[in-house]
């Protein structure tokens, strides 16, 4: 199995440990993991940084083709550079999550980001990828594609105590109010909408474990691949 590729996508909302879930799951299939939020956070911290328009969708698509977007994969999970900076954690920060809705609402760059991950899963492919749009638009035959969802409260809740083991400030109201923002946002724009794929499978986390999660997603890629897995 070790050569063979295999996609499997992730799509959900906010703050539904899609980015837990898809490192735990690579790691136990013997997989990479893609977190394609990073990029667009990326482009949302050139964005700030340049005093970019963040609706303008061909200046963002040009600011993301100029400077060399990429990860470092010898890091665990894979960093996101901007050349030889690395912004994994500085991207994390609350006024980029703010500015990151119309930064991936444009058409234009999410056209050079999709580009990006399909290069990606090429030089990569076997590859576990979570997003908004991942078992929808770029990777629509994927092996086996997921959508995770749980309530908006849970999510909050998560999202603030990931922040503060991350050793960040946190105030839950305004964690809270950044997850409904972006939920509204990521769902109701016109390029790439999050929606549940036609086809996928749904799992609700509200009342799962992470690890919980994890066994699910196995059971049904082994059930669904018929494959036997090397490091399962
Ligand atoms: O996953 P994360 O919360 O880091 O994603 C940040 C934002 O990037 C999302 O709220 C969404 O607007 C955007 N995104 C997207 N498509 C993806 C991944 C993320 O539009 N595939």
């Amino acid at each position: 199995m070790a050569s063979s590729s295999c996609i499997i996508t992730i799509d959900g909302p906010a703050g539904t440990g899609k980015s837990s879930v898809a490192r735990l799951l690579s790691q136990r299939l013997g997989m990479d993991c893609l977190d394609t939020g990073s990029l667009y956070r990326a482009v949302s911290l050139l964005a700030l940084e340049s005093g970019t328009d963040p609706e303008d969708g061909p200046a963002l698509a040009i600011l993301a083709r100029e400077v060399n977007l990429h990860f470092d994969w010898s890091q665990d999970p894979p960093a996101m550079q901007i050349g030889d900076r690395d912004v994994s954690s500085r991207i994390r920060d609350l006024d980029v999550s703010t500015m990151v809705s119309p930064v991936a609402s444009q058409p234009e760059l999410r056209a050079v980001l999709n580009e990006a991950q399909r290069m990606v899963a090429q030089r990569r492919p076997r590859l576990v990828t979570e997003g908004r749009d991942q078992g929808s638009v770029v990777f629509p035959d994927a092996d086996v594609r997921f959508f995770l969802d749980a309530d908006e409260e849970v999510r909050a809740q998560r999202r603030s105590l990931q922040m503060s083991r991350g050793g960040a400030k946190v105030d839950k109201d305004a964690i809270r109010s950044d997850i409904r923002r972006r939920d509204k946002s990521d769902r109701s724009r016109q390029a790439a909408p999050l929606v549940q794929p036609e086809g996928s499978i749904l799992i609700d986390s509200t009342s799962l474990t992470l690890d919980e999660v994890v066994d699910r997603m196995a059971e049904e890629i082994d059930r669904i691949t018929g494959r036997v897995w090397e490091n399962s």
